[in-house]
């Protein structure tokens, strides 16, 4: 048996030839004449002269031998619905879309752009335009006119696919309303809107430019549209970055190599097995749920649970009972969620039985160590977090748990994944930190493997000079996120790179004292940020909830609870590390996806513009810190 450490050497010395094999777990219409071309660096081309096509890949080449077996779950707890859709009925259902596309008008290399719920239909939006070599641009359901605005200008799509309206809590929530000011907002207007209408708001119609996809779709029952054969570098689509540290980054992909680096991680990471269940409880509108909801457990001739629903409804046990009832193998979630579970009655982890479960991913964001002892201990599974980014469309970091047996180290997503030679630079001069334990920016050699970031949509310099020029005379990918790799290999990671902070001298990632702070039994979640200071450089301010507000009801109480965490970070970090204060909020500001706006945070405690918070979730959130400061 080859050893994770020989695998990930064979990637990286015989690239071409682990890839080439790679290669063979998809299917070809022409077989590729080069795996890798590498002539123009930074960019990277895969698999060229390989012809292909990414829905052909994820749903027809399995009619053969899967046709009756489940493909896509839908469940809405939302709606209270449930449909299970075969291979064979995802194919009709695709063509039908797909046919509708063609009708108005869209062609190869043409934008669609999916503004929809977690619904069916938009599993079949994305499927359809790959079908057809359109590129769909998926922007997130959540999102207000504003953020879809400069989306639709971007993408400038012929057309736009949306419903009346997603629901969340039970509640519906108009989108159609959303679309028409957006589209309004837009200096560019897409010819055709494409409406699923659910019935869940009434929605007036655009004459001319809106259509109902229920009608176009019964004219259409069986019509057969084949497969668009596109070139391996034929973009798929575009996609846009959360906007943690700034304006959203629109990250293009391509067909083949993105086809086959998803192919090869569910069977050397995920481990997941045709005919098999998978459930990743993201949303499509994020990258985890294009390679992980759509196309990588589809690629694998997996069915994927598609779920519209809070975690937490009807109670805090939903999740688990899906596993049981569909035998999932597989599951991937976000910290994020696990925390919100963390907060529910723990016997809901025991009620179902969940022995076809193999692994639980995580990923999205640093996995605190309580959090994954806690969920690790309640299901009795092997918790494995992952570290990627939009840009890179799979992990960077990871466990092959197809490769060998896992051993986790809880706050380590892990190992440097086949294909990337990950790299920790130090900042200031650019060496490389070869050492155990060093603190350094987390970067990659290129080229990046297959199905990363082709470049920025409409923007080869954008790419080039946001993600390769940050090493002074170093063409080198940074992922703007700070590491340190220990003795047997795993990464641990501190931060992003501007979250570093500088106190006195002293360089200190804020993740490391929030996960001081974090292990006080009284905190749920905390932030901290790097304030300009005049006598220090910087200090860290903190932002914590509390899991019982009562403790921090009055001043004293807050006053003591903070005293605790300051001994608690003196300890482990040493008194440099102390924040000049900790402040208690009911909720910290995160982007839709659950990603902590520490900027936002840190600009505001410096008086300064928040900048761009066209992605925040709840802006209530970022005026509790507002008051908190003004107050002080
Ligand atoms: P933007 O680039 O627009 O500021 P973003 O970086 O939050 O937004 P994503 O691509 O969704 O957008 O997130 C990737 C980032 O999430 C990583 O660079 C890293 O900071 C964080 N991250 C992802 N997975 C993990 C993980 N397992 N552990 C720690 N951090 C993670
Ligand atoms: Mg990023």
């Amino acid at each position: 048996m080859t050893t994770y450490a020989a695998f990930h050497q064979r990637s990286l010395t015989d690239r071409d030839g682990f890839w080439g094999e790679q290669a063979q777990l998809v299917d070809w219409k022409v077989q590729p004449q080069q795996v890798c071309d590498y002539s123009n660096p930074p960019f990277a081309k895969w698999f060229v002269g390989g012809i292909t096509n990414l829905c052909h890949n994820a749903v027809d080449r399995h009619l053969k031998d899967r046709a009756d077996q489940a493909a896509l779950i839908f469940v809405s707890t939302e709606t209270n619905q449930e449909k299970v859709y075969s291979y064979r009925d995802l194919h009709a259902e695709v063509q039908r879309m797909a046919a509708v596309l063609k009708e108005l008008g869209v062609q190869k290399g043409d934008r669609v752009l999916i503004y929809m719920p977690m619904i069916a239909e938009a599993a079949f939006a994305m499927l359809a335009c790959t079908r057809i070599g359109a590129i769909h641009s998926v922007v997130f359901g959540g999102f207000a006119s504003g953020s879809l605005a400069s989306r639709i200008e971007d993408a400038e799509p012929k057309v736009i696919i949306s419903a009346d309206a997603g629901s969340r809590g039970g509640k519906a929530v108009a989108y159609k309303p959303l679309l028409d000011e957006a589209i309004n907002l837009s200096k560019y207007k897409p010819e055709s809107v494409l409406l699923v209408d659910r019935g869940l708001v009434p929605m007036a119609l655009v004459d001319g430019r809106d259509k109902l996809w229920a009608p176009l779709r019964d004219k259409n029952l069986n019509t057969v549209v084949e497969c668009e054969w596109v070139d391996s570098t034929h973009p798929s689509y575009t996609l846009y970055t959360s906007g943690t540290t700034g304006k959203p980054k629109g990250v293009q992909r391509d067909t083949g190599g993105y086809c086959v680096a998803l192919a090869a991680s569910m069977k050397h990471i995920y481990a997941g097995n045709a005919g098999e269940t998978y459930f990743s409880t993201s949303d499509i509108g994020w990258v985890v749920g294009h390679s992980y909801i759509i196309y990588g457990p589809l690629i694998a001739g997996m069915a994927t649970i598609m779920y519209e629903g809070l975690p937490i409804r009807p109670d805090g046990g939903i999740w688990w009972s899906l596993v049981e009832k569909y035998k999932v193998t597989v599951m991937f979630s976000a910290p994020t969620a696990i925390r919100v579970l963390k907060k529910q009655d723990p016997t809901l982890l025991s009620k179902y039985d969940l022995s076809s479960l193999r692994a639980l991913f995580l990923a999205g964001e640093p996995l605190d160590e309580p959090t994954a002892q806690w969920i690790s201990d309640g299901l009795g599974k092997p918790i494995i977090d992952n570290y990627w980014q939009t840009e890179t469309g799979w992990p960077i970091l990871a466990l092959c748990n197809g490769v060998e047996k896992v051993v986790s180290k809880f706050g380590s997503p892990g190992k440097a994944v086949y294909g990337y030679d990950v790299k920790l630079l130090d900042d200031q001069t650019g060496e490389e930190l070869t050492g155990p334990n060093q603190k350094g920016v987390v970067a990659v050699e290129g080229p990046l493997p297959p199905g990363c970031m082709q470049t920025v949509w409409r923007d080869d310099e954008r790419f080039v000079n946001t993600y390769w020029k940050s090493v002074p005379g170093k063409l080198v990918y940074s992922t703007f996120d700070w590491g340190v790799r220990d003795a047997d290999g795993y990464y641990f990671i501190l931060g992003r790179t501007d979250d570093v902070i500088n106190v006195a001298g002293h360089r200190l990632g804020t993740r490391e004292i929030e996960e001081s702070i974090a292990a006080h039994p009284n905190i749920a979640e905390v932030a901290v940020v790097g304030v300009a200071d005049q006598l220090k450089g910087q200090v860290a301010m903190a932002f914590a909830v509390v899991k019982d507000a009562s403790l921090v009801a009055d001043e004293t109480s807050a006053l003591k609870l903070e005293a605790e965490i300051f001994k608690l970070v003196d300890r482990d970090l040493g008194a440099v590390a102390r924040p000049a204060r900790v402040r208690f909020v009911t909720v910290l500001p995160k982007t839709r996806s659950g990603k902590c706006l520490r900027r936002a945070i840190t600009a505001v405690c410096e008086g300064r513009d928040p900048g761009d918070l066209t992605t925040m979730d709840d802006p209530a959130a970022l005026q509790q810190i507002k008051d908190l400061v003004s107050a002080r």
